[in-house]
């Protein structure tokens, strides 16, 4: 999928230690980009740079604590020479319904998968900035343009990625690409963290027609592939079984 301009660019993805993260370094990695892996989960993320080998780092950062994601920021810079794309995909999915008790899940959700994408995207901004043209990829979902219950937070969180997106594209472009990409049902572990017994239950039937990571990562590395005077703003991918 790699053209001749893009191939070798660096890539930043954070969540890179599982699921849509973990495949879009692999796809990335294949289509010759170098790859930063960011997770909290220092061995998962250190046994997938030893499998893509030269060329991708696991450097250990939780989104929601800026001061890791500058340690970050400056290992990309000196270890790989800064970074041209960034995937915005660390998130965490807590389900429930907004009435019951789980407040603490709900502001995680808002700081991890909205504040974090900020803070990572204000972090590396300077990086995208210097090469010859950088993209900045948020990993959004069918719950930032459907709602139904139990994910209040969740979707506030992706609601406001997108948002958020379209007012960034107005700033950044034509220098940095913003490109959100919507995903709905995909098989990975987001669901294993919901604690609200009913919402996991709903989540966990949903993985019988999930598709895998990989469908989507093919998707990342075909939007950052195109020609720079081309901007794939916003791609809603959904399993051909899920309707809405
Ligand atoms: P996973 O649970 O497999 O991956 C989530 C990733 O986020 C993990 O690598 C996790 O790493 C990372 N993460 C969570 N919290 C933090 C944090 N504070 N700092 C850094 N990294 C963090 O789920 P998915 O692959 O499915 O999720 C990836 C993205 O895709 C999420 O934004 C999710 O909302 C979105 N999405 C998923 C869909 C699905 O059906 N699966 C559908 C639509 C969107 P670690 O725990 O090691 O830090």
């Amino acid at each position: 999928m790699s053209t001749d301009q893009n191939a070798g660019r660096v890539a930043v993805i954070t969540g890179a230690s599982s699921g849509i993260g973990a495949a879009t370094a692999r796809a990335l990695a294949a289509d010759g980009h170098r790859v930063a892996l960011l997770a909290r989960r220092a061995d998962r993320i250190h046994a997938l740079a030893d499998e893509l080998g030269k060329g991708a780092i696991a450097v250990a950062a939780d989104v929601t604590d800026r001061d890791s994601v500058v340690a970050a920021a400056a290992r990309v810079q000196q270890e790989l020479g800064g970074a041209d794309i960034l995937v915005n995909n660390a998130g965490v999915m807590l389900t429930a319904p907004f009435t019951s008790d789980q407040r603490e899940e709900h502001w995680r959700m808002v700081h991890t998968n909205l504040l974090g994408a900020m803070t990572t995207t204000e972090v590396f901004l300077d990086q995208l900035r210097t090469g010859a043209g950088g993209d900045l990829v948020n990993i959004s979902s069918v719950a930032g343009r459907v709602a139904p219950a139990g994910f209040a937070a969740y979707a506030a969180t992706k609601w406001g990625m997108n948002g958020w997106s379209e007012a960034l594209r107005v700033e950044l472009q034509p220098e940095i690409r913003v490109m959100v990409i919507e995903p709905g049902a995909i098989a990975t572990e987001l669901s294993d963290h919901i604690t609200h017994p009913d919402s996991k239950k709903a989540a966990k039937d949903v993985l019988e027609w999930a598709i895998p990571p990989h469908d989507i990562a093919d998707v990342i590395a075909f939007a950052v592939s195109r020609p720079h005077r081309l901007t794939l703003n916003e791609i809603l991918v959904r399993p051909t079984v899920q309707a809405m």
